[in-house]
Parts: structure tokens; C-alpha cells; sequence
């Protein structure tokens, strides 16, 4: 490889040969396997731990690298690339790759050792193609809509889609699966329904006197709600990074969440009374106030929902935002008598001495759900990662 040519990669230079950015997401690896250990131990079955959207924002190879040490039974991604990523960093584990297969890449989903959704007929017959090309037989997953009208075939067909499958020369049914639409709401009657469609769904391989394969239905909502879900499989995401999967849901189990996302003073100054804050000049203190500037924005993927809504944890305080986030900055009210130094921490998830902000209160002050602030938080932001409580060099 020529060195003179730049290598592509994240959009910023290396932490360590420029020096650290002062915004950054801690991973702590310890809360990962706890939260594995919870979940495996409430679930009683084998999880299958789901690491898309770069292991929804914690960072897709160092999660995959540590859940396989701590024994994960399985990996899901949502499609090609995110497993082709997986298989080029060593990951041996199986991966299903959940989303519908495009199939053109039908070929390559085989020759990288992904598992595949098969969710149509047409969808299986692209597959056993390919397979046939290739002289390998496809190792794949029947995927049944139970309610959810996002890709599977609907369950009141399921037979002749089953059948089919199951006299495929080219393809190995290792599982069948659903997914769940409102498992977040533990009092919606929809989640029953959706069992009893799929469980109705998979009755047809005992109908043609074949082994079942694995059943699999519960997200981490229902794994978390709704107990008979969890069948031979459960394929957690946000729970097993700690996070609940709506702002108001709740839970007995003790999980830890995994992410801290952090920064650092970089400007502190006094604002006089009436003086507008930021783009638009939306905000203004009533009394002469002290402010700092905090170094993340929108374009790093925090939200700009937050104007004026956030917090920011400064020497163990919380904080408003204060006007606008722009792009790349915000600021922060401290009151007339708060004090902050530059360099000083400012926690945006995370814990600081008895405060903390979790990623569903972040959620909660710009009208979303946590999903959407974990996968949001973009690759300019340097990823950490620590284990036992020391950072990891090369993770
Ligand atoms: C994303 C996804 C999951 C994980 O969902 P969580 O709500 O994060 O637990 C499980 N199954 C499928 C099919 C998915 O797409």
C-alpha cells in the first residue's frame, strides 16, 4: 500500500496523532457483558445479539469482538456490508442479516458465511440460485408477518412458502422468525396476536413431519414484556447496550447502559442580561449570566432537537442548553453564580458525581426515542472503550 496515500476511514485524523478531541463516546465493555449475562439469564434460551447501525452507535467491530468472547450464541445485522465488516474483522459466530436481501447480492450473502432472511418465494428462489451457482448451500432464516407489513410473508400463507423452503435442494432452514410491532407497550393485545400468528405459522413443519427449525420473536421489548415470546431464541438490541426501548419504559432488571457520550469546555464567558444566544437569537438570559461553549453539534449527530430543552452535566450540575446547538458547538447556562473552567468535563449521557442523563431523558427533551439518539451520534465522534476500567489501546 502506497503510505503517501491517505487510508479511507473516519473523516477526522487519528486521536493520537493529533491529539484527542474533547468530545467523545465511552464504551464501557463491562456493561455490555453484564447486560449479556441479565439478559441470557432472564431469557433461559440463546441470545442472539443485534450489533446494526455500528452496534446502534457503540461501534459495530468492538462490540461484535467482545459479545463473541463473552459467548454470544449468535450476531444479527441488518444487512450485507454490516456482516462483510464482521467477517473481514475475524468474527466467526453465525450472523443473520435481518433485512430483506436485495438480490443481487444474493451470491455474496452465501460466499461470506452470512445467514439469510428468505422472505418471500421469489426471495427463495434468487437463493437457491445463487447457491446452486456457487455449488454451497445457504443457511437461512423464513421470515413470516405476523402484523408488522414490513417485509415476510403473511402468516395466513405461510404454508406453501414453508413447504417450499423446506424441499429446497440449495437451502438449510435453520430458523423462522417475526418480528414484533408494539412490544414496547406492555398492555397493547397486539403482541398476543402476533404470537399466536407465527406459532400458528410454524405448526406447518410439524404438518409436513419435518424438524422445527429455531423460532425466534422477542426484541428486546419483548424479552423485556411479553414472556412467552422468547421461544428457542431472542434477538435483544437496545437492551443489551443498557437502553430502554421507549422513554417511559420500564424494567426490574438491572441493566447497565454502555455508552457515555462526553466532552469538554472549550470557552466561558459572561452574557449580559437580554443578550440573545446563537443562530436565530432564540434565547436570551433575564439576568446577566455566566455561559460556556461545549464542542459537539448536530453535525455530530446531537440532535439540534435539543435547543433550548437539553442538559449538559458541568462539576456535578445540571445544566440548560442555552439557544440553538449549531453544527459543531452549543452553549450552556450556568446561572450568575455557576462556575466552570475550560477543560472542565461536561457529561451529555452518562454519569457525574450524583447526576446523570440517560439516553432515554435525552430521548424524552427531543421528541424521539433512544433508538434514534444512540444510531445518531456519527463516526466523527472517537469511540473508547473500556475494560475493568481501563481503556482498551486497540479495540
Ligand atoms: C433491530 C431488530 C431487533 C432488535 O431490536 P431491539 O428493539 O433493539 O431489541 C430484533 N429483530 C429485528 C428483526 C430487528 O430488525
Amino acid at each position: 500500500m502506497d503510505p503517501e496515500r491517505p487510508v479511507p476511514g473516519p473523516p477526522v485524523a487519528r486521536a493520537d496523532e493529533v491529539g484527542q478531541r474533547p468530545t467523545r463516546i465511552r464504551v464501557d465493555l463491562d456493561a455490555l457483558s453484564h447486560n449479556l449475562r441479565v439478559l441470557r439469564a432472564h431469557a433461559g434460551v440463546p441470545v442472539m445479539g443485534v450489533v446494526k447501525a455500528n452496534a446502534y452507535g457503540h461501534g459495530l467491530v468492538p462490540v461484535a469482538r467482545h459479545l463473541q468472547a463473552q459467548g454470544v450464541d449468535q450476531l444479527g445485522v441488518a444487512f450485507l456490508e454490516e456482516g462483510v465488516a464482521l467477517r473481514r474483522a475475524g468474527i466467526t459466530l453465525p450472523i443473520l442479516v435481518m433485512g430483506g436481501i436485495f438480490g443481487p447480492q444474493a451470491a455474496a450473502l452465501i460466499a461470506e458465511d452470512l445467514e439469510i432472511t428468505v422472505s418471500s418465494i421469489d426471495k427463495l428462489r434468487q437463493v437457491e440460485a445463487a447457491a446452486e451457482a456457487l455449488g454451497r448451500r445457504a443457511t437461512i432464516h423464513l421470515k413470516i408477518d405476523t402484523g408488522m407489513e414490513r417485509i415476510g410473508v403473511h402468516s395466513y400463507h405461510a404454508g406453501p412458502f414453508i413447504e417450499a423452503a423446506v424441499a429446497s435442494r440449495w437451502c438449510t432452514v435453520k430458523g423462522v422468525y417475526s418480528h414484533l410491532a408494539c412490544s414496547d407497550e406492555p398492555d397493547s393485545p397486539m403482541t398476543a396476536r402476533q404470537l399466536a400468528r407465527f406459532l400458528e405459522a410454524c405448526a406447518h413443519f410439524d404438518r409436513l413431519g419435518v424438524p422445527m427449525p429455531i423460532r425466534h420473536l422477542a426484541n428486546s421489548g419483548g424479552l423485556l414484556n411479553f414472556p412467552d415470546t422468547r421461544l428457542d431464541l431472542v434477538r435483544p438490541g437496545i437492551a443489551l447496550y443498557g437502553v430502554l426501548p421507549d422513554p417511559d419504559s420500564r424494567t426490574t432488571l438491572d441493566l447497565r447502559p454502555a455508552m457515555s457520550l462526553l466532552s469538554q469546555v472549550v470557552y466561558f464567558k459572561v452574557v449580559p442580561a437580554g443578550q440573545p444566544v446563537s443562530y436565530g437569537a432564540t434565547w436570551a438570559p433575564a439576568v446577566d449570566t455566566r455561559m460556556v461553549t461545549i464542542p459537539i453539534g448536530y453535525g455530530d449527530g446531537f440532535p439540534r432537537a435539543l435547543s433550548s430543552r437539553g442538559e449538559v452535566l458541568l462539576r456535578g450540575q445540571r445544566r440548560p442548553i442555552a439557544g440553538r446547538i449549531c453544527m459543531d458547538q452549543f452553549m450552556a447556562d450556568l446561572g450568575p453564580d455557576g462556575t466552570a473552567y475550560n477543560e472542565d468535563e461536561a457529561v451529555l449521557i452518562g454519569r457525574q458525581g450524583d447526576q446523570g442523563i440517560r439516553c432515554e431523558d435525552v430521548a424524552r427533551a427531543a421528541g424521539t426515542i433512544p433508538y434514534e439518539i444512540l444510531v445518531g451520534l456519527n463516526t466523527r465522534i472517537p469511540r473508547e472503550y473500556f475494560l475493568h476500567g481501563s481503556l482498551v489501546p486497540e479495540a
